[in-house]
């Protein structure tokens, strides 16, 4: 059976440090789905078409990978998300005792509601751990270069809606 995971966040944008958890997670899983977990009634910092097109820029290099790298968007819990596609493995990246704290909930959450899906916890590199995507929105809303945070070739200001 194919073993499918999802990548889920609100990847606003995708940064570094989502990437260095991406590529540890290659080659766990036949297929890796990155699901931007939005709610419509919320503004972001990038429109969610622009997140799943940075995404989109991204994986291009993963296309020769023996893991398919695919993305998608969705609103609602994750857990029904993954049932409605036969996912079975949730992964999250740890930066912090704090992440970890924080993780633990949810996935013990959703352990009790769908026991069917696991969550598979990747430690971030220690080159990257201090990325985020906050740190990377307030870079670039202060006139900073976002360029060290970021997947490389990848320039934030072709994806952001200034208005
Ligand atoms: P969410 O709002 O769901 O936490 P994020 O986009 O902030 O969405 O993060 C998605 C996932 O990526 C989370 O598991 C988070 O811990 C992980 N992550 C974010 N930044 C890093 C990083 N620098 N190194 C490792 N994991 C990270």
């Amino acid at each position: 059976m194919e073993r499918i995971a999802i990548y889920p966040g609100s990847f606003d944008p995708f940064t570094l440090g989502h990437l260095s958890i991406l590529r540890s997670a290659l080659g766990l899983f036949d297929k890796i789905i990155i699901g931007i977990g939005y709610n419509h009634t919320k503004r972001g910092f990038l429109k969610v078409e622009k997140r799943l097109e940075l995404i989109l820029d991204i994986i291009s290099e993963f296309e020769e990978s023996n893991t398919k790298v695919e993305v998608c968007a969705y609103e609602g819990m994750t857990i029904d998300f993954c049932r409605n596609n036969n996912i079975k493995y949730i992964i999250r990246g740890l930066r912090t005792y704090t992440d970890f704290e924080n993780e633990l909930i949810v996935a013990q959450a959703n352990t009790t509601l769908a026991p069917e899906i696991f969550t598979v916890f990747l430690p971030a590199s220690s080159t990257h751990s201090f990325i985020s995507s906050s740190i990377v929105r307030d870079v670039h809303i202060n006139g900073g270069q976002t360029s060290e945070l970021m997947p490389k070739g990848i320039d934030l200001k072709k994806y952001v809606d200034e208005k």
